[in-house]
C-alpha cells in the first residue's frame, strides 16, 4: 500500500533530524521550515525559486540560510543537486523518489525526466566490466527541447558539440559570488 504523503514527510523530517544530530549540527526552526517548503514543492528548484516561495511566508529567512540548508539536505540524501550548463544548481527530491535521468534544454532550461531500463542495465554492465561498484549515477542529456526547436526556424543541423556533463555536485563560481 502506498504510504501517505504525511507519513513520508514525517519520515523525511526524522532523516534530517538524525543527520543533524549525527553531525553535531543544531536543529533549528528555520531549517525545518526550509525542509517543509522544499518537500511541498516538486520539480527542479534553484535556490532562488525556493527563496521566493519561502519569502512569502517567512521573510526573515535569508537566501544564504536556504542555500546552506539545501546543501545539508543533499548531504542527508533528502535532496539531489543537478548541474546545468547555466551555472545554476537545481535541487530535487531524492528520498523515496524514483530514480530518473534528465533531458535538459540549454535554451529555456526545461528539464524533462525519463527512465529507461535498457540504459540502467547497460550502465550496470559497464560498471561490472570495469570491476567498479556503482553507487549512483546521473545521466544528463543537454540539447534543445521540442518547444524551442519549433521556435527556431529553420532547424539548424550539426549543432555545436554538447558541453561537458557534470555528474557530481559542486558549488559553481557564479553561486559563490551570489552568497
Ligand atoms: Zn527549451
Ligand atoms: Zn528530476
Amino acid at each position: 500500500m502506498p504510504r501517505s504523503k504525511k507519513v513520508q514527510s514525517r519520515e523525511e523530517f526524522q532523516v534530517f533530524e538524525d543527520y543533524l544530530a549525527e553531525n553535531g549540527l543544531k536543529h533549528s526552526r528555520q531549517r525545518e521550515i526550509i525542509l517543509e517548503h522544499f518537500l511541498a514543492n516538486k520539480g527542479h528548484m534553484t535556490v532562488d525559486d525556493l527563496y521566493r516561495i519561502i519569502q512569502r511566508t517567512h521573510p526573515e529567512i535569508g537566501r544564504t540560510t536556504i542555500y546552506r540548508t539545501l546543501k545539508l539536505l543533499c548531504d542527508a540524501e533528502l535532496a539531489e543537486a543537478i548541474e546545468l550548463n547555466d551555472g545554476l544548481t537545481r535541487f530535487e527530491h531524492l528520498y523515496n523518489s524514483e530514480h530518473h535521468d534528465h533531458l535538459i534544454c540549454t535554451e529555456c532550461g526545461a528539464i524533462i525526466e525519463f527512465t529507461n531500463d535498457e540504459i540502467e542495465r547497460l550502465q550496470k554492465e559497464i560498471a561490472r566490466a570495469h570491476g567498479f561498484s556503482a553507487d549512483s549515477h546521473r545521466h544528463q542529456i543537454f540539447g534543445v527541447c521540442r518547444k524551442c526547436n519549433r521556435r527556431r526556424r529553420p532547424i539548424k543541423k550539426n549543432r555545436s558539440k554538447n558541453k561537458s556533463r557534470r555528474t557530481d555536485y559542486s558549488l559553481s563560481e557564479a553561486e559563490l559570488i551570489h552568497l
